[in-house]
């Protein structure tokens, strides 16, 4: 089955094509992605409007080119996948019409996909895809979450984040010490130069029992931190440094928890999955795996380009679930907030 992908849930316009007769990475034919960085950063940050016409102008045009580099035409369709929420609904929408205009025009399927399914199903699309059930760490730029996965479209929430999102504070921490927006690579990419130790923050909500995070408070220890210093570059470099550990620590204490109470009616669980933007961030990465190895198991995360928003994540997502018979009717519908709990059960098992 050939699933078409778009997601338009913020700034980035993305498109994939995603092919379950291939499976693994080999299923994901080709996707594209457009960032409305340039855009949003004099404002500092995403101006809902902009964003959404910035993927009525993208959007068509980023679904031929995703088209013809997979070697695909619209009739080789059998389905098509959008996002249909969490997000900015003015963006959900452009996606969202523009999907289900295809597929009456193709006269196949389509399903609205939850956002935070897709990036947690990203891992999936690399090759030794884990097998629920495992636990997940979303990272992302407006969520932080811990999910217990029972089977695929089965999730419990098992901790989140009580104020802003580990990407939001890396984003803000960037953009208080100078750095333009969106400041979370571009942070991290600092903190490469810094002294490990020179600064040490908090390692929020950690010395409680509980799965949940608190992220805003660090970012205040940090302006604190970087108005009492001389702000040079090497400080910044040093602060970032002492930022990235100090979030990347508190997510891996976090997660091996989460893991500890997962596993404690269950043959233990060792498998992490990890999604999201800051899953792309390296000392988080490597710091979750060698957790994981300790333990006797293994962290899966997708490559970077899948860790962000894209298009292939929506369209793996959307093909689980439309293979397993489910689809929208065609109404264009989206939701600005929706629980991921409450989204039915891929059945397994169904037809190629
Ligand atoms: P959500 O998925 O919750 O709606 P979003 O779609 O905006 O939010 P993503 O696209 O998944 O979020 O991720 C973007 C976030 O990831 C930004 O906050 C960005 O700063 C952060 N990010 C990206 N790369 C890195 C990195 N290497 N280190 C730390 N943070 C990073
Ligand atoms: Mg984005
Ligand atoms: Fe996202």
């Amino acid at each position: 089955m050939r699933v078409l992908g778009i997601e338009t849930s913020c700034d980035e316009t993305g498109v994939a094509v995603y092919d379950t007769t291939a499976g693994g990475s080999a299923g994901l034919r080709a996707h594209a992605v457009y960032s409305q960085i340039a855009l949003h950063a004099e404002y500092g940050g995403v101006v809902p409007e902009l964003a959404s016409r910035d993927h009525v102008r993208k959007l068509l045009s980023l679904v031929r080119q995703t088209l013809a580099e997979a070697g695909l035409t619209t009739a080789d369709l059998d389905g098509v996948a959008y996002t249909a929420g969490p997000g900015l609904v003015g963006a959900l929408l452009v996606g969202a019409g523009t999907a289900r205009a295809l597929a009456w025009a193709l006269d196949v399927p389509a399903i609205g996909v939850h956002h935070m399914e897709g990036h947690l199903l990203a891992p999936l699309i690399e090759d030794d895809p884990p097998e629920p059930p495992f636990v997940a760490l979303l990272v992302s730029g407006g969520h932080t979450q811990l999910v217990a996965v029972d089977a695929i479209g089965r999730y419990r929430m098992l901790g989140e984040t009580l104020d802003d999102a580990a990407g939001e504070a890396f984003d803000k921490t960037a953009k208080l010490m100078g750095l333009p927006y969106p400041g979370g690579p571009q942070l991290a990419a600092l903190a490469e130069q810094g002294t490990p130790g020179a600064y040490r923050f908090a390692r929020p909500m950690t010395d409680r029992p509980g799965l949940d995070f608190s992220f805003s408070g660090l970012k205040t220890q940090v302006l604190l931190a970087w108005q009492q210093s001389d702000q040079s570059p090497q400080t910044r470099a040093d602060i970032a440094r002492g930022f990235e550990d100090a979030v990347v620590d508190t997510l891996a204490i976090k997660c091996e928890r989460a893991l500890d109470a997962a596993g404690s009616d269950t043959p233990a669980c060792n498998t992490l999955v990890v999604a999201g933007g800051v899953g792309a961030n390296k000392r988080l990465r490597a710091r979750l795996q060698a957790m994981c190895v300790q333990r006797g198991g293994r962290a899966c995360f997708p490559r970077p380009a899948l860790c962000t928003d894209n298009g292939a994540m929506i369209a793996f997502a959307g093909a689980l679930r439309l293979q397993a018979g489910q689809h929208d009717d065609a109404q264009v519908k989206v939701v600005a907030r929706w629980d991921m709990a409450a989204l039915p059960p891929v059945a397994a098992g169904m037809v190629e």
